[in-house]
């Protein structure tokens, strides 16, 4: 049966876990599309281009914004970051859900946007902040400058908690990705997300009448 896609929204202090969480998610179910989004900061060793993110300048950047071309952009620690919008459509039409990885600014956009009714969101909390501050470290991609003005951000980050659909504290990472497919597999069952059904409860009566 045919299914609307949705439009699940990861946000998360930085650290908390989300592109892990991301990952995984697509690795279970390869027909999700991940939103790559396109950025003004520096690709981190081992970032390509087009793969975690569309690496543009600031001009470039601002064309994208000014000619439509963004269903949502925010400034985040200091760079421009956003989600371009033709790829969203077209999974969308294509019945696929869209998987994006941004911060509480483009989640609020997105949610008051057309496409607001698609919108899942969910909010990934750390079990403590020393353990979120162990983590960004551990992840070792960021200079000691970079984690504490990532740190600095969490608490505004963590103060958008209650804005989201779900929240999943992210203490054993096995736990938070069952958690996390759960929520996923309930809200494609919804019914406004099936438009078949309708016509499949027709034909369950058509059955009924020719018995
Ligand atoms: P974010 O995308 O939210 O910034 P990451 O997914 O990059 O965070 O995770 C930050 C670091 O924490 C990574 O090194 C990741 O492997 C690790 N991590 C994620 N979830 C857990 C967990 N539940 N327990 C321990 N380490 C985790
Ligand atoms: P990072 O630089 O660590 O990849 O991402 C920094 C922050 O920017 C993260 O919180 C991430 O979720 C957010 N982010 C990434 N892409 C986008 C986007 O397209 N729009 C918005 N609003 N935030 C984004």
């Amino acid at each position: 049966m045919a299914r609307r896609g949705l439009l699940l929204i990861l946000s998360s202090p930085s650290g908390a876990g989300k592109s892990t969480l991301a990952r995984r998610l697509m690795e279970w179910d390869p027909t999700i599309r991940f939103s790559v989004s396109t950025t003004t900061r520096l690709p981190r060793p081992g970032e390509e281009d087009g793969r975690e993110y569309y690496f543009r300048s600031r001009e470039a950047f601002e064309d994208m914004v000014k000619t439509g071309e963004m269903l949502e952009h925010a400034e985040v620690f200091g760079n421009f970051y956003g989600s371009p919008k033709g790829p969203v459509e077209t999974a969308m039409q294509q019945g696929r859900d869209t998987l994006f990885d941004i911060d509480w600014q483009g989640g609020q956009q997105i949610r008051n946007s057309a496409l607001g009714r698609d919108v899942v969101s969910i909010f990934i909390l750390p079990p403590s902040i020393a353990e979120l501050e162990s983590r960004l470290r551990s992840r070792a991609q960021d200079t000691d400058e970079v984690i504490a003005g990532r740190m600095a951000k969490s608490r505004d980050e963590i103060s958008h908690w209650a804005e989201y659909d779900y929240v999943i504290v992210n203490t054993d990472l096995d736990k938070a990705f069952a958690e996390l497919t759960t929520i996923l597999q309930a809200e494609r069952l919804r019914r406004d997300r099936q438009p078949d059904l309708s016509d499949f409860v027709r034909s369950l009566n058509r059955e009924f009448e020719t018995r």
